[in-house]
């Protein structure tokens, strides 16, 4: 038997971002079912409308009695400065209408249900917040624009299939003492060009640019509860998956969280310096569960509504932190959506990371893919196709790998070729592809074909899934590591004993060289580079910096990693045989050699696909020595596993009369003109 933990259909692989406080006790049971009986209110205006002259507040809240509004000078404390009452319009919404400029100033509504007052909150289409996200602010939008916004243009994307992803945390890529970088665990941090680590390497957005990925992928950046604040001395540290308002950034990543302009003026320029540097921009999304729950904005303004329950009137919870939203509800997907095509338009975001994406039904994916596309064709929209927990949701409608078929032009992560290559994710010392584990061989050859058909797979012999779940290599994001679990390097030491740093590396290298080069969306870790360690802890979400900072001193130490790492981006990004766009592209122009178990080598048609190499050849060997295989004449080197000779020219010792010696724990890559 494989040494994998065996999944269930319902749960696939859990992940550890559910894992965040989830300390909130479930609430009591209230049976109001009939929420699909609720009026739906379709115009796009929920929220606060401003203008110097008025400023209207809608808000949808059907199973109220009584709405009103406070307006505050402050975002916390002090004294309302006006209290109205709203007015019941049509299809449950209430509305107020102030004719005078009240720009820059502070809001809670507060809604009577079954004859109680629920506590005062923030409207959940808020745009802006005070400090903690505890009011909304009336806010001028075009005031928190920075200077050139209007000009900001996305970098250049050929297709789809060019997309290299860089998953980074706001705070950890900047906030250790030798990043360089002046604002440590700020948005702004990542506007700061020409820093440099002790040695005088490049860090923070220049060190990202200066490896030819496409898309950073920012973990969560939108308003969440975890951290105080009003307390940025404590230095607290936590991922961030604990959505409080979904339409407004984070205030502890901005210079100023009390003045709710900044933190938004704080996140463009961010997105704008990327755009400058020449890489997009990707939000990692949490809509499927909420950080509070019944004392959530969304609970207390209309109860029970955006949340799904069980037969019985309890909570479900397959986000496994005490709720999961109801996509499948009108006024829940119609939130969704806008607010994804808010972000897409507001901030110019570039793509969209879909964090337990399987709560969510397939028509709300889709629904909000088609959105987003509609403001801009190029934004890539992704996520995990798993739930991690059951869901009264019907198997048939989640946005789970299964359904991948389903799912129109949407991308899903392959944790059959992550724990394939690796190990399992849970049991920690259990040994992947790499490490020598064979057994996973025909898991790494599902990621290489991106998850679609392909005759030469034998798909009964992939742990995980036993048939295919991407119509196109387009949709399968391939990696090995990310921000859950152990870091790369971690978990080979884990399951990898008494094996030498230089060893570890160099399996690490196979590692990400085996992403690289399959069909598919390739996705690292920031840092993965480098050999970056959380010292062995595992679920850091919400470890110290100690633990989290991106060490940039790694960079320094594994100088000839991080040159090989881009020497391996140049190369897919320069080869459309290593991205081909159809599964029917793949099925006749990708071809396994019959080899031994513990080497996998694959042979590209370039000419098929417009490369300027005719043929590829890819070469995997995990055993623990070189091995030496015909492949006949007229082959050049393009890695010898060491470095990229692109243009050929170097004759390599690893090739003469016809045989190519592969060494030990390593791949080769060759090719023909
Ligand atoms: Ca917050």
């Amino acid at each position: 038997m494989k040494n994998f933990v065996k999944h269930i259909t319902v749960v696939t692989v859990i992940t550890f971002t559910f894992m965040i406080s989830c300390t909130e006790s479930k609430p009591e049971v209230k049976a109001e079912l009939g929420y699909d009986d609720y009026p739906v209110y379709s115009a796009s205006d929920l929220g606060v409308k401003y203008s110097s002259d008025k400023t209207v507040f809608k808000l949808w809240s059907p199973a109220a009695e009584k709405v009103v509004l406070r307006i505050y000078d402050k975002g916390l404390g002090g004294e309302e400065v006006n209290k109205i009452s709203l007015k019941k319009v049509d299809k449950g919404v209430w509305e107020a209408e102030l004719n005078e400029d009240i720009k820059n100033k502070y809001y809670s509504f507060q809604v009577k249900v079954d004859g109680k007052w629920n506590s005062e909150e923030v409207d959940p289409y808020a745009k802006v917040v005070g400090v903690n996200g505890k009011r909304g602010m009336v806010v001028d939008m075009s005031e928190t624009n920075p200077k050139g916004w209007e000009e900001d243009l996305k970098p250049e994307l050929k297709g789809i299939e060019d997309i290299i992803l860089y998953e980074i945390q706001i705070r950890d890529i900047s906030i250790s003492s030798n990043s360089g970088i002046k604002n440590k665990g700020k948005f702004v941090g990542l506007t700061e060009f020409g820093t440099v680590n002790n040695e005088e390497l490049s860090t923070g957005i220049d060190h990202i640019k200066e490896m030819g990925v496409t898309h950073v992928h920012i973990l969560p950046a939108f308003d969440f509860r975890s951290i105080d604040e009003t307390k940025p001395e404590l230095n607290k540290y936590n991922w961030g998956y604990d959505p409080q308002n979904y339409n407004v950034p984070e205030g502890s990543y901005s210079t100023d969280p009390y003045d709710g302009k900044v933190r938004v003026r704080e996140f463009k320029e961010m997105v704008q310096a990327f755009h400058k540097a020449g890489i997009r921009v990707v939000l990692d999304v949490v809509y499927n569960h909420t950080g509070f729950t019944n004392e959530s904005n969304f609970d207390q303004l209309v109860p029970g509504y955006y949340y799904r329950q069980w037969d019985d009137g309890k909570y479900a919870d397959a986000s496994a932190c005490g709720n999961e939203t109801a996509s499948d509800r009108e006024m829940m997907r119609k939130f969704i959506v806008e607010s994804v095509v808010y972000w897409a338009k507001e901030y110019h975001l570039d793509g969209f990371r879909f964090d337990l994406m399987g709560i969510h039904d397939v028509t709300t994916m889709n629904d909000l893919d088609k959105a987003v596309k509609e403001v801009d064709p190029s934004i890539f929209v992704y996520g995990e196709g798993w739930t991690a927990g059951d869901s009264p949701l019907p198997i048939s409608e989640r946005a789970i790998k299964d359904n991948g078929f389903k799912l129109n032009t949407i991308a899903i992560f392959s944790d059959d070729i992550r724990d394939g290559i690796k190990g399992s994710w849970s049991a920690h010392d259990s040994k992947g592809y790499v490490s020598g584990n064979l057994e996973n061989r025909e898991d790494v050859k599902f990621g290489i074909v991106a998850s679609t058909q392909h005759p030469d797979l034998d798909y009964s012999k992939v742990s995980y899934s036993k048939k295919p779940w991407s119509k196109s290599p387009l949709q399968t994001i391939n990696y090995v590591s990310c921000h859950d679990n152990h870091t790369l390097y971690d978990k080979l030491k884990i399951s990898n004993p008494n094996t030498s740093d230089i060893e570890l590396l160099q399996l690490s290298k196979l590692a990400n060289t085996i992403i690289l080069t399959s069909q598919g969306i390739p996705f690292l870790h920031a840092g993965v580079e480098m050999g970056r360690t959380k010292y062995g802890v595992e679920n850091s979400y919400q470890s110290p910096d100690s633990i989290n900072e991106m060490d940039w001193s790694l960079k320094t130490k594994n100088i000839k990693l991080v040159d090989y790492y881009e020497g391996l981006i140049k190369l897919r990004m320069n080869h459309p045989a290593f991205k081909m766009k159809t599964a029917k592209l793949l099925q006749e122009n990708l071809k396994f050699d019959k080899t031994e178990d513990d080497v996998i080598s694959y042979t590209l048609n370039g000419a098929a696909v417009g490369d300027k190499w005719s043929q590829i050849k890819v070469i995997f060997n995990v055993s623990k020595e070189s091995k030496d295989f015909k492949i006949g004449a007229g082959w050049k080197v393009a890695s010898d596993g060491e470095k990229f000779y692109e243009d050929g020219s170097k004759s390599n010792k690893i090739y003469s009369k016809g045989v190519v010696k592969v060494p030990k724990v390593s791949a080769v890559i060759l090719f023909k003109n």
